[in-house]
């Protein structure tokens, strides 16, 4: 069986090259073909040596995914869903903006953390994606975006781990595929440009802290344990308490960063003026530790099971009026992607439903907003 390089960053990749007798600098040229050009074959790569463009096949090869089916928003939203095999479906979306090009990428084929308000915990955990499978949606969406827009710089300027799957908890592949999108050999992405979001898995956040800190967000949705216990199952293992600790702590690493907060406003459970008056507590509480952080309420997608409901407009500027009268910078999304489902699980939903059920959803418009990955607008805060 030969090695899909795309399982590799930079050091992997020379590890491997000397392995095949061959000196480290053919792995920057390597990882240039592949990352910034787009190579799939060999014989493309005009400028390493023959012997080796002719040795390479026998134990390499450039394998991204399979796509099962892309989808047009007419807002410019564009979302494939990709084929990992044994039935298991993943989701990536582009988002297009003015200024930027933001790449939702999962981390997982479904998700263990089960978080009552998301699509994608409704169906379950089927597997952790490998680096390859991570890194092969910028892959695919980049070299597929400057053909698509005719287009020979980047596309992708931003990258975010909001898709399906908690990426902490696939830390080994994780962490290659970041460092792959930060090296200037292949993506380049400014460590402020690629943003891991975490429900809060507390150990990985100090492992991520210290080999690689790009921006973090935090799946927070509720200010007091009671509640982000009932909404996110994790916080009964790492509370409030611990995570915004684990977030100062983060933040020792990436000193001039912020942390953003992300809260799925559902109404009548967390989205009520004193559960928003107990956040501006908890945050001055932490500030005292060097914690700086950002708001970003998000609108609710709801679904049939999850027994929940999308918080009115006028409750949500209410909440974010007293977060931004306590001086906390507040940002009020908007969805992206309506018209195609964009929202977290809902089309990966529509192909197989974890639970057992195969069942067509996407028409009961399944899924929830999760975080900027089908947002974009700040809408009048
Ligand atoms: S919100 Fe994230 S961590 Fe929670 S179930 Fe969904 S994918 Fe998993």
């Amino acid at each position: 069986m030969t090695s899909n390089l795309l399982d590799y960053d930079l050091e992997g990749l020379a590890a491997f090259c000397e392995g095949l007798g061959e000196k480290r600098f053919r792995a920057t040229q390597l990882f240039r073909w592949i990352h910034q050009k787009g190579a799939t074959g060999f014989d493309q790569m005009t400028d390493l040596a023959k012997s080796l463009r002719e040795k390479l096949p026998a134990s390499a090869h450039i394998q991204s995914l399979k796509v099962v089916s892309r989808h047009d928003s007419a807002d410019g939203t564009i979302k494939w869903l990709f084929d990992v095999g044994a039935g298991d479906v993943i989701e990536t979306v582009f988002i297009p903006e003015s200024d930027r090009g933001t790449l939702c990428i999962s981390s997982q084929a479904g998700c263990a953390v089960g978080c009552r308000f998301c699509s994608t915990g409704h169906q379950g955990f089927s597997r952790n994606l490998t680096t390859a499978e991570i890194i092969g949606q910028l892959w695919f969406a980049e070299h597929f975006l400057r053909t698509h827009l005719g287009r020979d710089e980047r596309v992708v300027s931003n990258v975010v781990m909001m898709g399906m799957g908690e990426p902490l908890q696939n830390y080994s592949q994780l962490l290659p595929a970041l460092r792959v999108m930060l090296d200037d050999h292949a993506y380049g992405l400014s460590r402020r440009r690629v943003t891991v979001s975490t429900s809060g898995v507390v150990p990985m956040m100090d492992r991520l802290a210290q080999d690689c800190p790009v921006a973090l967000a935090v799946s927070l949705h509720a200010p007091d344990d009671e509640l982000r216990s009932n909404l996110v199952p994790l916080n009964r293992k790492y509370p409030i308490d611990d995570l915004l600790q684990a977030c100062s702590r983060y933040q020792l690493a990436a000193p001039r960063d912020f942390i953003t907060f992300e809260y799925c406003m559902l109404d009548g459970v967390n989205d009520q003026p004193e559960h928003a008056h107990q956040l501006v507590a908890l945050m001055r509480k932490h500030s005292n530790e060097g914690l700086s952080c950002k708001f970003n309420l998000i609108p609710f997608n709801p679904f049939p099971a999850s027994g929940l409901k999308r918080s009115g407009m006028p409750q949500v500027m209410a909440f974010a009026k007293i977060l931004m009268d306590a001086g906390m910078v507040t940002t009020v999304r908007k969805t992206r992607g309506d018209d195609i489902d964009a929202a977290c699980g809902q089309l990966a939903g529509d192909v197989q439903d974890r639970t057992g059920v195969q069942k067509r959803i996407a028409s009961q418009r399944q899924g929830m907003l999760k975080g900027i990955k089908v947002v974009s607008k700040e809408v009048g805060v």
